[in-house]
């Protein structure tokens, strides 16, 4: 039974050396369990901070043990009364091709509402990141002007399309002229800018929003955020969701001190973790999975094949290799 263990904790980048694969004996259940055979793992920004050591709203992940993340796996076998053999459940789960269960750690999903993947994007964490820091911090309304970074991600082309649901006018920021374009052709954004290929983006992001910005959901921070700060209108807000420009940085990135812009534009700047919304979730799980339903979401993957290929999947990440959910499919 394979499994990926953490080998030592990433300086900078995480390297293919940082995870290491370990065999184990293949798991045997015992009365009250499940046994669960991994189909789809979630790689995500938010497990770089678990690969440290220094204190988060998560434990770090520990040295030479199993890493873990959002999972969707089949029940292959059960002494488990709620659980029959051949049904897919998600939650939490090992880098194990196989692990035991007591049922308590996962929920039940169903192949037919949607593809099993989108339990770990649309339908998953990410989704429910996009639908919660959009509506509860940035409570758009219709005719504002959003702009979304990170746009062609999980988390950033979801806000994107929920805001056009919404009836925003949103601007998408992304790293290539491919995504660029794809955030218009298939998300339905109204602009979109290269951030790797624009040299002065405050001036192209006021370019782009004549009217300034109401709202900014912030993927990335650093340079790319300085230059939307520069453009929030007054009583703007910026819903601080990710910084993924300094996830993998070895000192405190410098800029301009956002309290004057705060204070002269009455702006709200508010970070969150999705799970402040744990209680709502069922609300946004019926709004994401009616959105879906209807074709009025579109849920975009990049989907890497096998195990083996998990700690690939997830460094590219940072070289932003995806467009969509980053998924492995095992
Ligand atoms: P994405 O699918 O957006 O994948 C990461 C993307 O980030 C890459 O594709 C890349 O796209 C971009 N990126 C990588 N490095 C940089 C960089 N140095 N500067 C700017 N952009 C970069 O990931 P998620 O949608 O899963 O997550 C998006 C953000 O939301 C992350 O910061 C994550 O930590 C955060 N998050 C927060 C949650 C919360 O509860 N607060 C929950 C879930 C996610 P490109 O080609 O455009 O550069």
């Amino acid at each position: 039974n394979k499994t990926i263990t953490l080998n030592s904790r990433p300086v900078g980048k995480p390297q293919l050396s940082d995870f290491k694969f370990v065999d184990e004996e293949m798991p045997v259940i015992k009365e009250g369990e499940i046994l669960l055979k991994t189909k789809f793992v979630s790689v995500d920004p938010y497990l770089r901070g678990r690969m440290s050591d220094a204190p988060s709203y998560v434990p770090p992940f520990e040295l030479q043990k199993v890493m873990n993340s959002g999972v969707v796996a089949k029940v292959v076998e059960s002494k488990n009364e709620k659980y029959k053999a051949g049904e897919f459940v998600t939650g939490a789960l090992d880098w194990k091709e196989f692990q035991t269960s007591t049922g308590n750690n996962v929920l039940k999903v169903d192949a037919q509402t949607a593809p099993l993947s989108n339990y770990l994007g649309v339908l998953g964490m990410t989704g429910l990141t996009a639908y919660f820091g959009l509506t509860e911090i940035g409570k758009p309304k219709a005719g504002e002007t959003i702009v979304v970074s990170g746009a062609a991600g999980a988390v950033g082309s979801v806000v994107g399309q929920i805001a056009k649901i919404l009836g925003c006018r949103v601007i998408g920021i992304a790293g290539t002229d491919e995504k660029a374009a794809l955030l218009k052709s298939e998300f339905g954004f109204d602009e979109a800018i290269n951030y790797h290929t624009t040299k002065d983006m405050t001036k192209a992001i006021a370019e782009v929003c004549p009217n300034g910005v109401d709202i900014y959901y912030d993927n990335v921070s650093g340079a790319v955020s300085d230059s939307v700060h520069a453009n929030i209108n007054r009583l703007g807000r910026i819903i601080v969701c990710g910084a993924i420009s300094a996830y993998n940085g070895t000192s405190v990135p410098q800029g301009p001190r956002v309290e004057p812009f705060l204070i002269r534009k009455s702006a709200l700047m508010q970070g969150f973790i999705v799970s402040n919304y744990a209680e709502k979730f069922p609300e946004g799980m019926k709004h994401l999975s009616q959105w879906l339903s209807e074709g009025k979401l579109h849920a975009a993957e990049t989907v890497v094949e096998g195990f083996e290929n998990i700690p690939q999947a997830f460094i590219g990440l940072f070289e932003g290799r995806n467009k969509g959910k980053m998924i492995v499919k095992i």
